[in-house]
């Protein structure tokens, strides 16, 4: 009856929350080097770190370039205590953004690469 047709084109499913949750979660935290004890020398090559969470792997922490450390979805820096979500891609976000756009499209916002790997078009099992 109506015009309106909802086309199909985009029907780029969004992700369960389980598989979501499935995904590496990191803590960040900030290169505590103050702005008084560190020169810029020191200091201009990595933001802070990230901590993997969960699970009873041993700390492992990785070094967040200053590239890295803003959240593309919502574009502010990382900030201590955030938690961070890394895609199979490697791409970083908060874990809130990230997850909200997940739930819409089991995409990366950037590289537009699944979460799921390569095989996603025909769904199936
Ligand atoms: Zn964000
Ligand atoms: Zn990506």
């Amino acid at each position: 009856m109506s015009g309106l047709r909802i086309s199909a084109a985009h029907s780029v499913e969004g992700a369960a929350k389980e598989d979501v949750e499935k995904l590496s979660k990191y803590i960040f935290q900030r290169n505590d080097c103050s702005e008084k004890k560190c020169t810029s020398e020191n200091q201009g090559t990595f933001a802070g770190f990230m901590t993997l969470c969960g699970g009873d792997a041993p700390t492992d922490e990785h070094r967040v370039s200053v590239d890295d450390s803003e959240c593309s979805i919502c574009l502010s820096t990382y900030d201590d205590g955030d938690e961070l979500r890394e895609l199979p891609c490697g791409h970083l976000f908060h874990c809130p953004c990230i997850d909200k756009w997940l739930y819409m499209s089991a995409t990366c916002p950037l590289c537009k690469r699944n979460i799921f790997g390569a095989s996603s078009c025909c769904g199936g099992v």
